[in-house]
């Protein structure tokens, strides 16, 4: 009946703050081989698995469509700060359960317009697989 199904967690909400190997490789295969920040091309073998949605700390979850893979330099812009970056789990679209990042504003009207959020398009995907640094821009 669900033969194409597996055993591995890959939603442990509050209970563990780190991914586990199975969330690793599904976010491997979901956003690609590599950091999720838009236009960076660092590997995921440089990356460490990340809470997008909510700091673990602050009570986001350790849940597979709540986490990205981001390099060190990405993972410390991420920030509340205009000119740092907010994550958040793209949730329509074709890029559903990928990482969206959105560069912060300093919030006044006239002197910066809000930034669209934007995925990386860097890396191949297994929806993607051709995709690669000059096929294809950021959007
Ligand atoms: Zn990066």
């Amino acid at each position: 009946m669900f033969a194409d199904h597996t055993a591995e967690i890959l939603y442990l909400g509050e209970a563990k703050r780190l991914a586990n190997r199975s969330q690793r490789l599904a976010i491997l295969a979901r956003d690609g081989a590599g950091c999720s920040c838009p236009g960076c091309t660092k590997p995921i073998t440089l990356s460490e698995i990340n809470h997008a949605e909510k700091d673990w700390a602050d009570g986001g979850y350790t849940d597979v469509n709540a986490m990205a893979a981001d390099c060190p330099q990405h993972n410390r812009a991420v920030g509340p700060k205009p000119g740092q970056w907010t994550t958040s789990g793209v949730t329509d679209g074709p890029d559903t359960g990928r990482a969206a990042w959105t560069l912060n504003t300093d919030g006044h009207p006239t002197r910066t317009a809000p930034a669209p959020p934007r995925v990386n398009r860097k890396l191949p995907t297994r929806r993607n697989p051709r995709s690669a640094p000059t096929q294809q821009r950021d959007e």
